[in-house]
């Protein structure tokens, strides 16, 4: 998605450790007409009449997936990071790696809001190793729901969580991916995709 890609090339920030910073314009202040061009791209994308959820993580994932929801007119599930597990049985539980913040923690979903009817589009802010989307997945799979796809603002695609989805046969879709990126030069490559 060439806005997405020339806002990253604009106002992105390549940080050591692979780490792209888009804190002006998705992850702490939020470009909202940037989003809804977003969401608007992700409903072409996925244009399934069956998905009837949208399932994101918090924090970041929740602001993209509320503007592309209103294009779905479906209701928005954040996984909630926690730190004590309530052991009623009433909740999904998995466990996630961030990349970012280099520890593991857990994510719930209550059990009223995914259930085995349910066809699920999985939105994130980003897709780096893999593991944030890996562990929606396995909500979604012990909820017995169906997983329709996975919608990504930013891939990056030198890591490999990308690859291993798709080798998985799940529907990737990202709306930039980046190929490369350099810190000491701050130059962003992006692989070219079909619009
Ligand atoms: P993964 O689980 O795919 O390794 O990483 C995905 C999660 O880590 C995303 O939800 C995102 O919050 C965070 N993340 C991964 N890489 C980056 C990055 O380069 N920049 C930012 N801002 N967040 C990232």
């Amino acid at each position: 998605m060439q806005l997405l890609e020339e806002r990253i090339r604009r106002d992105g920030i390549v940080k050591p450790g692979n780490v792209l910073k888009v804190d002006g314009f998705l992850n702490h202040q939020m470009d909202v007409d940037l989003f809804n061009e977003m969401g608007k791209e992700l409903r072409r994308l996925f244009p399934s009449e069956q998905i009837n959820k949208i399932l994101t993580i918090e924090a970041s994932g929740i602001g993209i997936a509320c503007i592309a929801a209103q294009y779905f007119h479906v209701p928005v599930v954040f996984a909630k990071k926690s730190q004590s597990i309530n052991l009623d049985g009433e909740q999904y539980v998995t466990r996630i790696e961030s990349f970012t913040h280099k520890r593991v923690y857990d994510v719930i979903v209550s059990k009223k809001y995914l259930g085995a009817d349910d066809h699920v589009l999985i939105i994130d802010d980003f897709l780096a190793n893999g593991c944030a989307v890996a562990g929606l997945i396995d909500l979604v799979e012990n909820a017995g729901a169906t997983v329709e796809g996975v919608g990504i603002a930013i891939e990056k695609g030198f890591q490999e969580g990308g690859r291993t989805l798709r080798n998985k046969g799940v529907r990737v879709e990202s709306l930039a991916i980046v190929e490369a990126m350099n810190d000491e030069t701050g130059e962003i490559t992006f692989r070219s995709q079909k619009e």
